[in-house]
């Protein structure tokens, strides 16, 4: 006879609310600092989390029910930590609008969520387009700006009840959802629960991952519309720890000062904005920082070098995507580093070990392909025809991504799966021949896109831009590239170029340079 024997334990659903009310009961003195288009603005948890149940009970009082869509359009602000909690906490679902995009795919993308009501910055008043089926639009001031029939955020927030009490739903309902900006075809959404949210936050806080404590003072520069910030919110809310929202100024002057005027312990952002923080002059002070955290798009070593060097400060290269909640893996070094201290930096530019919770595995078939499942990681896309595409049969998600691994589980993207370069039959690794280039003192940035070659079928072309003044030529590059990568690698044709063009979310847009370069 088959037994079973039934755990004993409470069974509690995991959400968002819950993040909320531990940061409201024990956390509640703890602050938040917010930058506005001209200063700052304090606040703490307790105020927050009350301004989120006003906020709540005037979208109930609007007509919000539980499962629909709200959406956002702004920097990353107090208020917007407000929604970041308020919306899933209500029930409804917090859509966050990525503010670069192109007007066509905004559109697609609030049509296509059904996005009843809008909340958007001040200062994005004029950026952002009118939407065709949204009832509300709801107005937060961080500084000049207007809006045409837009109602005013400190007036639901006035209007609203303080002890409005968030409702009980499923863990399995969506808190959250997000379209990833689609290199090929729409935009895809992707619906968080409100579980892998409580999940991926736990997870974030391992020591191991991140782990943010009560002590921190983070500043989340990655943006709250796209991607959830790498749930940083949510994760310093978790932990009790102090937060700074550095608003519309996102200039890596500005932001340094940031760190330096507020103390900031704790901060993560893509490699282009670290990389800022490298040429301005007189360096900045960023003596108050711990440790960062980069990912996005390839961290190169020199960058983590430079960190070092220059600032004494650990960069921690993180990988993810919007459809893995987004952190899935994080690099820190072993408790048996190697005792060589290039290879040291090898080790900190991979993208490290798999986060708990998420499995992984090389896909040979599809090219060396990472592929992962787990309980924070989308099952699919939100009413696309085309998701199938994107996970296999036996259900693992194809990140698109190309991947090695070495013994000690650590993970070193080598490419995009689209990004390779196939010269002669053999793949040439774009991301590591941009590392080799940008690893030369005078080049600022790199990216290396495939061209046709007759003979080869595909070569490397590497755009690169040189820092000011540098006469850096190709025939200079090469002969420093000669040791460093194999000889078919290195690239005859060398572009210089003022700027790498970027995409909304600030990576290399490699489309662009294809377009350019590929024809010519
Ligand atoms: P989008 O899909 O909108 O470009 P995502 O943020 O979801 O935005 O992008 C995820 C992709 O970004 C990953 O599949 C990977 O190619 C790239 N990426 C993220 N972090 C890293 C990293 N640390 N190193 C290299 N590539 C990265």
């Amino acid at each position: 006879m088959h037994v079973t024997t039934p755990g004993l334990m409470m069974d509690g659903p995991l959400l968002v609310r819950g993040i909320a009310e531990r940061a409201e009961q024990l956390f509640g003195h703890r602050e938040i600092v917010s930058r506005t288009h001209d200063g700052v603005e304090r606040s703490t948890y307790a105020e927050v989390v009350e301004r989120a149940r006003r906020v709540a009970s005037s979208l109930q009082r609007l007509g919000v029910r539980p499962g629909d869509r709200v959406a956002t359009f702004g920097w990353n602000s107090v208020r917007h930590l407000e929604l970041y909690l308020a919306i899933p906490a209500m029930g409804a679902v917090l859509h966050t609008l990525n503010i670069r995009l192109f007007e066509e795919d905004l559109h697609y993308i609030v049509g296509h969520a059904e996005d009843r009501v809008i909340f958007l910055d001040a200062s994005l008043a004029e950026a952002m387009p009118r939407f065709e089926g949204v009832e509300h639009e709801v107005l937060m001031p961080d500084g000049p700006g207007a809006r045409d029939g837009a109602l005013d955020y400190e007036q639901l927030v006035a209007d609203g009840d303080a002890g409005f009490a968030f409702p009980d739903v499923d863990e399995r309902q969506a808190a959250a959802m997000c379209y990833t900006s689609g290199t090929t075809g729409r935009p895809k959404g992707v619906v968080y629960s409100h579980r892998s949210t409580v999940l991926h936050t736990l997870i974030a806080n391992q020591a191991d991952s991140i782990g943010l404590r009560e002590v921190d003072t983070v500043m989340p520069v990655v943006p709250m519309f796209h991607a959830n910030a790498w749930g940083l919110p949510y994760a310093a809310a978790m932990a009790g720890s102090r937060q700074v929202l550095p608003g519309p100024r996102m200039a890596p002057a500005d932001l340094a000062a940031l760190i330096a005027a507020e103390r900031v312990t704790f901060s993560g952002a893509v490699p282009t904005i670290w990389q800022g923080m490298l040429q301005l002059d007189p360096p900045p002070d960023l003596s108050s920082l711990d440790r960062v955290i980069c990912g996005g798009s390839a961290v190169p070593e020199a960058l983590i070098r430079a960190f070092d060097a220059r600032f004494g400060v650990p960069l921690i290269q993180a990988w993810g995507m919007t459809e893995t909640s987004p952190m899935a893996s994080v690099s820190h070094l072993p408790a048996d580093p190697p005792a060589d201290e290039d290879a040291r930096y090898r080790l900190r530019a991979t993208q490290g070990r798999i986060v708990p919770l998420v499995d992984f595995r090389i896909d040979e078939e599809s090219g060396g392909e990472l592929q992962v499942r787990g309980p924070t990681i989308a099952s699919t896309y939100y009413e696309d025809e085309s998701a199938a595409e994107k996970f296999t049969d036996d259900g693992w998600l194809r990140t698109g991504d190309v991947a090695e691994v070495d013994e000690g589980g650590y993970i070193r993207l080598v490419d995009r799966t689209k990004d390779l370069v196939k010269s002669g039959g053999e793949w040439i690794s774009s991301v590591e021949l941009e590392n080799a280039i940008m690893a030369h003192p005078d080049v600022l940035e790199a990216a290396v896109v495939a061209v046709p070659d007759e003979r080869w079928s595909e070569r490397p072309c590497a755009c690169v831009v040189r820092s000011q003044g540098s006469e850096l030529d190709g025939d200079a590059l090469r002969a420093f590239l000669a040791d460093r990568v194999a000889k078919w690698w290195l690239p005859e044709r060398v572009e210089f170029i003022d700027e790498v063009p970027k995409t909304s979310v600030g990576k290399f847009d490699k489309k662009v340079l294809r377009r350019r370069f590929a024809g010519a």
